[in-house]
């Protein structure tokens, strides 16, 4: 059968996608169906730690697809025990339980909080998040979410994750009644158009769960595993949280994502509560500790710090020269416009003539950048003059009315 790669209507029509077919990826390098060449500084929206098709990820997949793909998850596994035990340790969180999406990890997360607080708080059930903060597309993990909208997707929600405002920890308290078992929050609000939580304010909350006996929760699906240039964002804030989540970044690319919690707190779970055909399977764990190994390299964050101060030198150039700011942690960086153009400036980078550079535009006004952990300083000078042509691009046209958020 030939297959035309540019007829997509056998695909459900769930999100806007430009009119290329992705075929080959090599480091920060994405090629498309024409093998026309593009900068990648969306990198998988997060997921390729270490670029594309790294040839750890490969090795790893390769050993592993010829020894054990998936025993279910009725057994245990080697790399499913060795990836777990190492993020425990990394974590300081005893208990690990590894799964296939950072949604199904917060869903777990929330199902976690729920049974502790009905075995240690009296059924207390609430779990306080924010507004504008994204946690996935389950339709719980879209209660929980705060993104403008999604209060009204498909009723009746799921109850029990009132909102507070980042950063405003009166706002947190307001919402504390009899019901609440903890707060749940991303480090940097990631598809919020990248807004860190203040240090100060991930330490109050830390302080005040601790007063009322509340579990905080940190999705750190986006900000793990290096992202923000230590292994995890909290380390930064010097808090630790009760319940963690990982994804993106942790699989490399390939679908792993983890839900971590303190000893005390998973053993609220019973036998049956949580699981999934492929929760665990040693195909994916393996790649896991090949990225952990990746990143635990003596100068691999030494990296990531060094890349990201040079990145934001970059971005504040722009910013200044265009009268916006730039915002971000580590390798997770915004790029704010004054205008809400950020959509067209998507589309004129990817469009550049001879190379293209992929971005993402979170907000109207916000870029977001996200390479690879192992981007290069050289290609960081190449993004810099790839984003300049394509804003000067946008610029030189006349304003017309902003399209459509493209996220
Ligand atoms: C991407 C993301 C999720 C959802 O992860 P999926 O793997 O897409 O289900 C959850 N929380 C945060 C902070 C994310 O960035």
């Amino acid at each position: 059968m030939k297959i035309d790669v540019l007829e997509t209507s056998a695909l459900m029509n769930v999100a806007m996608r430009p009119d290329f077919v992705a075929a080959e990826g090599r480091g920060s390098w994405l090629t498309d169906h024409r093998g026309r060449r593009y900068l990648d500084f969306v990198q998988g929206w997060a997921v390729n730690a270490l670029g594309h098709c790294p040839p750890q990820i490969a090795a790893a997949l390769a050993a592993q697809a010829q020894r054990l793909v998936n025993p279910s998850p009725a057994f245990f596994n080697a790399p499913a025990i060795a990836l777990a035990q190492r993020l425990a340790a990394a974590a300081q969180l005893e208990r690990v339980f590894l799964c296939s999406s950072g949604a199904e990890a917060n869903e777990g997360a929330i199902k976690l909080a729920r049974r502790w607080g009905e075995r240690q708080r009296a059924g207390a059930f609430e779990i306080v998040t924010f507004a504008d903060a994204f946690h996935g597309r389950t339709l719980a993990t879209m209660s929980a979410s705060g993104k403008a909208g999604w209060d009204r997707l498909f009723a009746p929600k799921v109850p029990g994750f009132p909102k507070a405002v980042l950063n405003d920890l009166e706002s947190v308290r307001a919402q504390f009644g009899a019901q609440t078992v903890g707060v749940m929050l991303e480090p940097v609000q990631g598809e919020a158009g990248v807004v860190p939580a203040a240090p100060d304010f991930l330490r109050a909350l830390r302080q005040w769960c601790d007063e009322n006996g509340l579990l905080l929760i940190l999705d750190e699906v986006q900000t793990g595993v290096g992202r923000t240039g230590t292994l995890f964002a909290f380390e930064q804030a010097g808090v630790r949280p009760d319940i963690l989540t990982l994804g993106k970044g942790l699989g490399g690319g390939v679908p792993l994502a983890a839900l971590l919690a303190r000893e005390s707190v998973a053993a609220a779970f019973s036998h049956g509560d949580q699981g999934g055909t492929y929760c665990g399977n040693p195909l994916m764990a393996a790649v896991g500790g090949a990225v952990l190994d990746a990143v635990a390299q003596p100068d691999f964050l030494a990296q990531v710090q060094a890349r990201a101060a040079q990145l934001q030198t970059v971005l504040a150039r722009v910013a200044a020269r265009l009268g916006g700011t730039e915002r971000g942690a580590g390798l997770l960086r915004a790029l704010v416009l004054p205008q809400p153009i950020a959509p067209r400036v998507v589309e004129a980078a990817r469009q550049l003539p001879g190379t293209g550079l992929l971005i993402n535009a979170p907000r109207p006004n916000v870029i977001r950048l996200m390479p690879a952990l192992n981007v290069t300083a050289a290609e960081i000078e190449q993004f810099a003059a790839l984003l300049d042509r394509a804003l000067n691009e946008v610029l030189a046209a006349p304003l017309e009315a902003p399209v459509g958020e493209a996220v």
